[in-house]
């Protein structure tokens, strides 16, 4: 059985918090987030078909590893990721994560009981904006009903579960737009709350080159807002400046 991979990262301390793990970077997107750090996997350039026997056999070649994570691109979109995902946590003995972006309900339901960890986008509020924030503003509607029924899922889950959401000027940058986010992390019941500076480096739309990262400060306003909501989760924030700072 194959897949579209793009290639694995040996050695990640960033990926799975505490562990050394490996990266898997799976081919292939339904979304176009203007802001996408990875335009490369969304259309599926250099992407090559590998039997998932060869990653597997990839991941038991490192004995230092802890942990895998399967990302993108978006890991769900190719339904052999299930067949992937059983494998690794079968024959591999690691912890395993998958990075997904909500638009799989079906398969996320699948997936989630060979998980130890799950991270999950929540890029706007669940109204049209979500639309914008995904670069498919016509879809929204399908889009946010198809992210609400990941959530229902994830609501009966009870393995460690984070939301991140990316702090894009102009486009998903306000108190409002964090506190309504804030509000569907607490009722979904993620344990950690994460918030992302914006980077312009590489981006998918070449437009977005030109907007600047949201400041450090802004972040910590930000997430300061957030916590208004999430007394009991851990929210952080994530700059460039600063690296992974918890919210008090
Ligand atoms: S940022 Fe958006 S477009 Fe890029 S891989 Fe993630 S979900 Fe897909």
């Amino acid at each position: 059985m194959k897949l579209k991979f793009a290639g694995i990262v040996d050695h990640s301390t960033l990926d799975y918090p505490g562990k050394s793990a490996a990266v898997v970077y799976l081919c292939g997107c339904p979304y176009r987030c203007p802001w996408c750090q990875n335009p490369e996997l969304v259309f599926e350039e250099g992407c090559t078909m590998v039997e998932i026997t060869q990653i597997i056999e990839k991941l038991n070649e490192n004995f230092l590893l802890d942990a895998v994570c399967v990302t993108g691109g978006e890991p769900l979109m190719q339904e052999n990721a299930i067949e992937l995902l059983k494998r690794i946590k079968q024959e591999t003995g690691l912890l395993l994560k998958i990075d997904h972006n909500g638009y799989f309900p079906k398969r996320l339901k699948e997936a989630l009981p060979y998980l130890d960890f799950f991270t999950t986008d929540i890029k706007a509020p669940l109204n049209e904006k979500y639309g914008a924030a995904v670069g498919l503003p016509k879809n929204w509607e399908n889009i946010v009903e198809r992210v609400k029924k990941s959530h229902e899922i994830l609501k009966n889950w009870d393995g460690k579960k984070e939301a991140r959401t990316t702090i894009v000027p102009g486009l998903i940058d306000t108190k409002e737009d964090v506190g309504a986010i804030a509000k569907v992390v607490n009722d979904v019941g993620f344990e950690i709350c994460t918030l992302q500076q914006f980077r312009p480096e590489k981006t998918l739309d070449p437009k977005f080159k030109f907007i600047k990262s949201p400041t450090a400060e802004k972040m910590q306003e930000l997430g300061e807002e957030a916590k208004k909501y999430l007394p009991d989760t851990k929210v952080q924030v994530v700059t460039h400046e600063d690296g992974f700072q918890e919210i008090d």
